[in-house]
């Protein structure tokens, strides 16, 4: 039975990563924080370890005891907003934390002489306010906030253990988004107010910058591709993207529409507070290499993805 260790397993990637791999038969375990109450959405099957990325020999010790097949680091100081107020949290974190679990995963294979596969879930943040787009695998790496700058340290850290002889692999994710994301992402957001608007709880919706433009993707398929990497016969890095990025705007006229909400320019405004003072203006990615290779394809397009955060927020507020 192949074993896999999951880190991040609180977050929207973690439940929906368990849920795939133990309908595949995968035995799962995972890494949570001591302090984090199980997340709702984290299947009860996964065997939960409590401990903490940055503590490197623990989480090694714990790597070594499960000897896993399969690593997913999923772990992260996951918000961009987060990381400028915790710059060295999340270089621990998300820097750091992800070269000491690479390195026990190499440990493990040597130990074992059993392959062990590691996807380090990276970021499109890694490229900054890039000047092509879309951006692929090529493109240079120049991070612009701490968020960024850490995942960069980690996603270049894949490529020296892949020369070491780690069946390594980073994963270029772009923003992907689900009815799991928290409401400090922009998307959830924008779905819970506007559902909270439709059923008459909320009268506005106050947002940052509406011109800023993601490639927003369904979660669970980029779970989908991130498996995929790490089951493919050679280790490569992957953007995964849908290649159409779309503004905060575009976001909100889809969400009013879906809630069956004509008039709502007057609901929403822009507040210079929640301006980000650094910000990528526009990140679209192009998947043609996870296409290619790994057959991957992108199941859910913008319009069904947010109708689909929309509904699950009406239903959420009917329920209260
Ligand atoms: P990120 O791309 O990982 O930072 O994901 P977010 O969902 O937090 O932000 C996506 C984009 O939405 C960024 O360009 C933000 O500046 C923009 N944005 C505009 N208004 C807001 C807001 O009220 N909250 C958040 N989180 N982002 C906002």
């Amino acid at each position: 039975m192949t074993r896999a260790f999951v880190t991040g397993i609180n977050g929207q990637d973690g439940s929906y990563l368990a849920e795939r791999l133990l309908d595949e038969g995968v035995e799962v375990h995972a890494l949570a924080h001591t302090a984090d109450e199980p997340s709702a959405f984290v299947p009860t099957a996964v065997v939960v370890h409590h401990g903490d990325l940055t503590d490197v020999e623990g989480t090694r010790a714990l790597v070594r005891d499960l000897a896993p097949d399969e690593v997913y680091n999923l772990a992260a100081v996951s918000s961009v907003a987060r990381s400028w107020e915790a710059p060295d949290q999340t270089a621990a974190v998300n820097g750091l934390g992800a070269v000491g679990l690479l390195e026990s995963a190499r440990q493990v294979q040597e130990a074992t002489g059993r392959t062990v596969r590691f996807v380090q879930a990276s970021s499109a943040e890694i490229f900054g306010s890039p000047t092509v787009s879309p951006q692929d695998e090529d493109t240079p790496i120049r991070p612009v906030n701490p968020y960024g700058a850490a995942k960069a340290y980690a996603h270049l850290m894949v490529d020296v253990h892949r020369s070491r002889g780690l069946h390594a692999v980073s994963a270029i994710l772009y923003n992907h988004e689900s009815p799991r994301r928290p409401t400090s992402f922009v998307t959830r957001k924008i779905t819970s107010t506007v559902a909270a608007i439709a059923r008459g709880t909320a009268d506005r919706l106050v947002l940052g910058n509406l011109d800023a433009r993601r490639d927003w993707g369904w979660a669970p398929d980029y779970v989908d591709a991130v498996v995929r990497a790490a089951r493919a016969d050679h280790p490569r890095d992957y953007v995964v993207a849908t290649g159409r990025s779309h503004s905060v705007r575009d976001f909100v006229a889809a969400a009013f529409l879906a809630a069956g909400v004509d008039d709502w320019e007057h609901l929403v405004s822009s507040d210079p507070a929640l301006v980000r003072p650094v910000d990528a203006t526009d990140l679209a990615g192009d998947a043609t290499r996870a296409r290619t290779d790994l057959g991957w394809e992108p199941t859910v397009g913008f319009t069904d993805l947010v109708a689909r955060m929309v509904e699950s927020d009406l239903q959420t507020v009917s329920a209260h």
